[in-house]
């Protein structure tokens, strides 16, 4: 634990909006994006690749360092199915039935909650 400095919120993306974005919580935005490149999916990218742009709404988060998914979604984020990998699932797949939200939280990112596909969460439920 770092004491009581305060952390904040940044989305960080490559500039080509290639890899994805994710949210660090860091003490400033040159720190989230050094703290970033060790994330995998900016493997192999340089610093001055990468743009942060603050998240104030996400600061309440520092400690857990996890957004719940649905404020993600409300943002227009989309995840890849946690089973199949099956991409580009938004809120409007959710509206339409096509993905759920489950509570699973095997992955060491910044969400809490991930995404299935109904293909999967059938497979699942009839296990
Ligand atoms: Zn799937």
């Amino acid at each position: 634990m770092m004491g009581k400095e305060k952390l904040k919120a940044y989305t960080v993306c490559d500039k080509w909006n290639d890899a994805g974005s994710i949210i660090v919580w860091a003490e400033s935005s040159g720190k989230a994006k050094s703290q970033s490149l060790y994330n995998d999916i900016f493997d192999g990218y340089e610093f001055t690749d990468l743009r942060v742009c603050r998240e104030p709404d996400f600061d309440k988060y520092a400690e857990s360092k996890k957004v719940p998914i649905q404020e993600l979604l409300d943002r227009c984020w989309w995840f890849c199915c946690c089973e199949c990998l099956k991409d580009h699932l938004g809120q409007d797949s959710i509206d339409n039935g096509d993905a759920f939200i489950i509570e699973r939280d095997e992955r060491d990112d910044f969400v809490l909650g991930t995404i299935i596909c109904a293909d999967c969460k059938k497979k699942e439920d009839n296990k």
